[in-house]
């Protein structure tokens, strides 16, 4: 993809030598080679360049780091895990990159709070594993845990596959601490749940994908760990009966069900074609799929799985189920779901939507967007699949088979403007939970509100003035 945006002022020796000192010589990348990590993304669209990038170990390091920039208008990315999808945490003109990665303790857990507070540079299932270890959940989960971090899970207010029950990223988070792209630190590290003194300022940084300062850590919310954990595969014929097995589940679990995927047939096909070890869970094909979990405090979720399940079969909506029978059988379901957006690749090019409508919209999303899709591009496949008890679905178009990616992927802007019009027209979003980054930046004030869009330039010329701060991005 291309960007176009001014070239950041080149670093002096005297400068990069500056910001050795702060961090420390180990912690100052300025090998190409060792570079190069951070430049590149899982989606191969964006290729970033910078002449460093930093490893701060502690939040007064960000901090000094913060001044340096101010005091010579050096811009800055933050990057954590980066497994972003919208290119948020890539240094597209050679801004310095500020990785969290070495932030990575967790500075408290505390059970009898349901907290937990860690540093930005935590990765998920490090965080998830220290919860479980205190007989707590800390429920946010995606595809990417084993290598994203706190930090960034917050910039970009990630979803995730238990969205459904616990929420995004944002209601995870009781307090932030944040650098400012002046150095000042916020302490906003709070572990109250009421706190009703003034403006709740710790939403303004969730969300923001670094463009309004650095998240150094966080207090996070613990639940409880739950006793039984059920999850079934279940075939079926259509979006439209997947929303029906959706309103019976929750009917009948409420707020136990924790996951409710829907997957189109060629999205498993993928994922059982190009991913290792994944089986087809089900003795017969269908045109659609559900991937539904269960979580209860108590031993009843199998039996209240089993209760959904029947009812489903005995109202015609259910044709064909697998419930997994252990850790390991569970383990395999979600394995062929997580594989999905990696599945894709050896597919050829892949032209990506992370949208969301009102749940009840999600079958006619997906019909009118098929039709039109491959309308525009005759053989092109749709590959639907995605958080259907939030409405959340990954849009994705595969190219024509025996056909060109090149000439596919060119067409990228043209095919994003058909879906995201359908997706307008039905009230939804055109970035559910991947955030803006530079991906969608320019499409921004098309789709949202005139005064929403002043509001968040004039809260980043209050916070950055300088547009030190992850410049490029979401504005
Ligand atoms: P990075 O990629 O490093 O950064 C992302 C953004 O946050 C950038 O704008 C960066 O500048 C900013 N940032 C990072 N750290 C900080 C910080 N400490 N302070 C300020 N800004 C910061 N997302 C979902 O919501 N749901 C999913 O189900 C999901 N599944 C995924 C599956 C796969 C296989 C992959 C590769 C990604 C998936 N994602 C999903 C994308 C998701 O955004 C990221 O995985 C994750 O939340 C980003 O964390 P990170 O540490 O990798 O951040």
């Amino acid at each position: 993809m291309n960007i176009v945006q001014p070239a950041a002022p080149p670093l002096s020796p005297e400068l990069i030598a500056r910001f050795r000192a702060v961090v420390g010589d180990k912690y100052a990348v300025t090998e190409p080679a060792d570079i190069a990590p951070y430049l590149t993304e899982e989606r191969e669209l964006f290729q970033g360049r910078s002449p460093l990038v930093l490893r701060p170990g502690s939040t007064a390091e960000v901090s000094a780091i913060c001044k340096l920039a101010s005091e010579y208008r050096i811009a800055l990315v933050p990057q954590g895990g980066n497994t972003g999808l919208v290119g948020g945490q890539t240094p597209h003109h050679g801004e310095v990159v500020v990785s969290t990665r070495r932030m990575d303790k967790i500075r408290e857990v505390d059970p009898a709070s349901n907290t937990m507070t860690c540093e930005a540079g935590v990765v998920l299932q490090v965080a998830q594993r220290r919860a479980s270890d205190a007989d707590r959940l800390f429920p946010l989960s995606l595809g990417a845990e084993g290598s994203c971090t706190i930090g960034g899970n917050l910039s970009t207010n990630a979803g995730g596959t238990a969205a459904l029950a616990y929420g995004v990223a944002r209601e995870m988070a009781l307090g932030l601490e944040v650098v400012l792209a002046d150095g000042r630190v916020l302490n906003a590290l709070s572990k109250l749940k009421k706190d009703n003194t003034g403006y709740d300022l710790r939403h303004l940084f969730i969300g923001a994908e670094g463009t309004l300062g650095i998240i150094t850590a966080a207090t996070l919310k613990l639940f409880p760990k739950p006793r039984a954990v059920a999850t079934a595969y279940v075939g079926l014929k259509s979006p439209a009966k997947a929303l029906r097995l959706l309103a019976i589940a929750q009917s009948e679990a409420a707020g136990s069900l924790t996951s409710f995927e829907l997957l189109a047939d060629i999205a498993v096909d993928f994922s059982i074609r190009h991913g290792i070890d994944i089986r087809d869970p089900l003795g017969s094909k269908h045109p659609w799929y559900v991937l539904m979990e269960l979580s209860s405090p108590r031993d009843d979720a199998s039996a209240a799985l089993e209760a959904i399940l029947a009812k489903g079969m005995a109202d015609g909506i259910v044709d064909d189920a697998a419930i997994a029978a252990n850790l390991s059988q569970r383990a395999a379901l979600w394995k062929l779901r997580d594989e999905m957006s990696a599945a894709q690749k050896p597919e050829g090019g892949s032209i990506k939507h992370d949208i969301s409508v009102p749940v009840a919209a999600v079958p006619d999303f997906i019909a009118e967007a098929d039709a039109a899709v491959t309308k525009l591009i005759p053989g092109a496949r749709p590959v639907p699949f995605g958080h259907l008890g939030d409405g959340n679905i990954h849009y994705n178009v595969s190219q024509p088979v025996g056909g060109h990616a090149a000439d596919f992927m060119a067409r990228w802007h043209e095919v994003n403007a058909m879906v995201h019009a359908i997706v307008m027209r039905m009230g939804g979003s055109i970035s559910a939970e991947h955030g803006i980054g530079v991906l969608k930046r320019d499409e921004l004030p098309d789709v949202k509100d005139e005064v929403a869009i002043s509001l968040m330039r004039g809260i980043k010329a209050m916070l950055d003035p300088l547009g030190i701060m992850n410049p490029g991005k979401v504005l």
